[in-house]
């Protein structure tokens, strides 16, 4: 079932991702090196799995819609410098964790991964396996920018273990991506496409983007009969967030250059119709994947969860982010790091971690986190599972929830009863708003309240 433009209308609203809970903007100071190295010795659980995280924050250039923590670096040295730091934070934290605890997932991040040589990247993927412990199966995945891309790097990741890869593309045509500053021409990505599917990646993602300066309604069109065409194994289409306020290089679009609301409603129209019509299974707001896709099994089997990547198929894992900006996550805290990557640099050389923000969960954010979770992976809410986990009367503790949650009922985007709250096929796409109705934090005072995106 598929939205139509006034309902779209309707929920387009600033609101969190819900890639954490509380999300990053309640992140404070009062958590910094000190809480998070105690969390570390504290929270070494054997039976939690680990998830690691690189960021490496370097582009080339600078695409003007980017919201990455990113630098464009002239020169290549910098980022060797940078390499050498966090070597020394991936050391500090494994000097404290249980060598034993399985690792079930690395991702690196950007920034431009793909930034660095062969050479490094074998390096860097080498030191993170000599300090932890790999799972046989563990997934191993990298974002890449196909512009520049060398056979060599894609065979360096393929040796170090990487079996999956996400792709940047946002649109191919070409005055699209002449005004955010971003040519890759169509046969450039199917080239780069075919380098990863001949070393034998297990699933590779593509991610597009609307709302982008000069996009039609046709243009689109065009761009996901060439992304179908080409066959990846998952999508994520994301809705350009337009916020120089926050990222300033973003006032280099202009602004009557993008699509108007009404057009990029339509979109969203279309890329259901057409990526559901070639038998990709929406999993959850910008999300899509192939049926044999392990999201898609994860969501069947609910293990499915969110995290600062995403949908992520490991749902009891500690996260290790390291690197400049990244967060680290534990069942009670989340703990982020330095963003300047100088600052990084030198706070590393002191201390041998960076932390200089950070959330330690009360139970009332622990049980909403789970709420909201499973709302946004499984679709759907066992009201008794959660009574029984965390010893609350749910109807009663929600009830200011479920009033809010009455109008998105009546618009069938839910259905709720004594027993269960589930989210409908049509529900996936406002899966934002859906959550919102859980979040005790949407009423901070304005004065003080984070300048969220829209949800649609
Ligand atoms: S390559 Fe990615 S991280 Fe770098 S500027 Fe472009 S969008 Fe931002």
């Amino acid at each position: 079932m598929h939205p139509d433009i006034a309902l779209l209308t309707k929920y387009s609203q600033p609101g969190p991702r819900y890639t954490s809970y509380p999300p990053a903007p309640h992140f404070a100071a009062d958590f910094g090196i000190g809480q998070w190295r105690q969390e570390i010795i504290e929270s070494q659980e054997p039976s939690r799995p680990l998830s690691l995280y690189v960021h490496i924050p370097f582009c080339d250039t600078l695409c003007y819609y980017c919201g990455c923590n990113m630098v464009a670096a002239q020169k290549y040295g910098k980022a060797t410098e940078y390499l050498d730091y966090l070597k020394r934070e991936i050391d500090a934290v494994a000097a404290l964790a249980d060598p034993a605890r399985p690792v079930v997932q690395l991702h690196w991040g950007g920034g431009t991964p793909t930034f660095l040589g062969a050479e490094d990247i074998r390096a860097l993927a080498a030191h993170v396996r000599s300090r932890f412990n790999f799972a046989a199966d563990a997934e191993v995945s990298v974002e890449v920018d196909p512009r520049g891309l060398l056979p060599e790097q894609v065979q360096a990741l393929r040796e170090s273990g990487f079996n999956r890869a996400s792709l940047g593309v946002q649109d191919i045509d070409e005055k699209v991506q002449q005004a955010v500053n971003r040519i890759q021409p169509l046969s450039l990505i199917e080239e780069v496409y075919g380098w990863f599917r001949a070393e034998g990646f297990s699933s590779i993602n593509f991610d597009l983007m609307t709302g982008l300066p000069h996009q039609t309604l046709e243009g689109y069109r065009k761009t996901l009969a060439e992304i179908v065409r080409l066959n990846p194994d998952r999508l994520a289409v994301f809705g350009y967030a337009h916020v120089p306020w926050l990222k300033k290089h973003q006032k280099l679009i202009i602004q009557s250059d993008l699509p108007d609301f009404a057009t990029r409603m339509a979109m969203q129209e279309l890329i259901l119709d057409t990526l559901e019509g070639a038998g990709y299974v929406h999993i959850g707001m910008d999300h899509f994947a192939r049926p044999a896709d392990e999201l898609v099994k994860a969501q069947r089997e609910k293990t499915l969860w969110r995290n600062f990547q995403g949908y992520t198929t490991h749902r009891h894992a500690d996260i290790y982010a390291f690197g400049a900006s990244s967060i680290s996550q534990t069942e009670d805290i989340y703990a982020q790091n330095e963003k300047r990557p100088n600052t990084y640099q030198k706070m590393i050389g002191e201390h041998g971690l960076a932390t200089v923000k950070g959330y330690r969960m009360s139970t009332d954010d622990k049980i909403r986190r789970d709420v909201i979770t499973e709302l946004m992976c499984d679709l759907a809410l066992s009201k008794s599972a959660i009574e029984s986990r965390w010893k609350v009367e749910f109807d009663d503790y929600f009830a200011g929830s479920l009033h809010l949650l009455e109008p998105l009922q009546a618009d069938g985007l839910v259905e709720a009863d004594n027993k269960e709250i589930r989210v409908t096929a049509l529900g996936r796409l406002f899966l934002r708003n859906i959550a919102m109705s859980f979040d005790a934090y949407l009423n901070t005072p304005k004065k003080e309240a984070p300048r969220y995106s829209m949800t649609a």
